[in-house]
């Protein structure tokens, strides 16, 4: 079977020096030349969100892991959260806390809308809550929450820690911990870093560990950040559980990756494919869930003009060459999710608007070939 293009949320297309970087020796996690690799990926991820003073850890687990072990290390039971739920991702830390005997209260918005930010400052003004959680980019309604704006209202309550649901985000779109005074900052591998799936990054502020050690004994073993600490500080010092060392190597290469390229000009790139694609994507008379202003550079959550029906549009394109996603919950059937982050380059731009073309001329949908691939390319080569 032909390789298709992976224009999906996740996992995103891998660059070959990273799978270089996974297929290395599996050695000891104390092999001086490991120790040596994760303490500068402990570093690259630091750079990456860019805090000077956070405490990185890089846990074997996926981005799921990273919202329990945010949660579980900021709340015990009893304690208030407030949750910014934009999506399916925003509910799930609902769910988790729930779990946790945390007393939880959302402020949710329509799929495809945010959360108004004067909303966030009332209800933290009502009320005070130990923790807030905000998704930084919703991977199924492809909507951006305007964080730095949300930060400047969180600031404003020393007692609540920013928590930020960044999956969808980091390494594609800027995230200012220190200047933003982001608590908890975590990322996964799979979508914009472009690493295959397998490790939890987490970043904690110096509030965010303190906090930790307020509450005393917590309800998790393999979660507890106290526990993982001692060899985050010092990689090699000793053993909690067997790092995933090759997926290690995987994270070295991929941050590096990201560092070479450099964040304004990678988050600039994830801007002008974003922008390409919706550029293009109108012009064919497709129209997009959420509004220009929150729209996330990294996933689009495009919805289907009369005529296109889902099912038979997604296998067809997946046919023709290029895998996307089904819309989630709510949005099944009207749209689909194209994931445009990581390393993907002009080149699989281009030919997916090709193909999506081509896959619509194959319905008989009336449009004019080569229109929609022509506004991409008037963005993608011209600004
Ligand atoms: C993908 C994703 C997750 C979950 O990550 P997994 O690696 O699938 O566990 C959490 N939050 C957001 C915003 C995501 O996009």
């Amino acid at each position: 079977m032909k390789k298709k293009l992976m224009m999906i949320p996740g996992p995103t297309p891998v660059d070959q020096s990273v799978l270089d970087a996974l297929s290395k020796d599996t050695v000891s996690h104390l092999d001086p030349e490991l120790v040596k690799t994760l303490k500068e990926t402990l570093n690259d991820l630091k750079a990456v969100v860019m805090t000077e003073k956070g405490q990185p850890f890089i846990i074997p687990g996926t981005g799921t892991l990273g919202m329990e072990v945010a949660i579980v290390n900021s709340l015990k039971e009893g304690d208030r959260l407030l949750v910014i739920s934009h999506g399916f991702f925003g509910d799930r830390f609902v769910e988790i806390a729930l779990g946790y005997g945390i007393e939880v209260e959302v402020l949710a918005s329509e799929w495809g809308k945010i959360v108004e930010v004067e909303k966030i400052a009332q209800k933290l003004k009502e009320k005070s809550f130990s923790a807030i959680t905000v998704t930084h980019v919703d991977t199924s309604t492809g909507v951006c929450a305007p964080l730095e704006e949300v930060a400047e209202v969180i600031k404003r309550f020393s007692e609540t820690l920013f928590i930020v649901d960044a999956v969808c985000a980091t390494g594609g779109i800027e995230e200012r911990m220190d200047d933003w005074g982001v608590d908890i900052v975590f990322a996964g591998n799979q979508k914009a870093i472009s690493v295959p799936p397998g490790l939890a990054n987490l970043v904690f502020s110096e509030k965010a560990l303190e906090r930790r050690n307020a509450l005393g004994n917590i309800s998790s073993y393999y979660m507890d950040i106290n526990r993982w600490l001692s060899i985050m500080r010092e990689p090699g010092s000793g053993y909690f559980a067997t790092h995933a060392v090759n997926m290690v190597n995987a994270l070295h290469q991929g941050l590096k990756n990201i560092l070479e390229e450099g964040l304004e000009k990678r988050f600039n790139r994830h801007k002008r494919f974003a922008l390409a694609f919706h550029a293009g994507l109108e012009e064919l008379g497709f129209k997009l869930l959420a509004p220009k202003e929150i729209r996330a550079n990294t996933v689009s959550t495009i919805l289907y003009p009369a005529g296109i029906e889902d099912l038979s549009f997604r296998e067809k394109l997946y046919q023709n060459g290029v895998l996307v996603s089904a819309g989630k919950g709510v949005l099944a059937g009207k749209l689909f999710r194209l994931g445009h982050m990581g390393s993907i380059t002009e080149n699989e731009v281009v030919a997916t608007m090709s193909i999506i073309e081509k896959t619509l001329s194959e319905f008989n949908y009336d449009f004019e070939l080569g229109s929609g691939i022509g506004a991409a390319e008037e963005i993608l080569f011209k600004e």
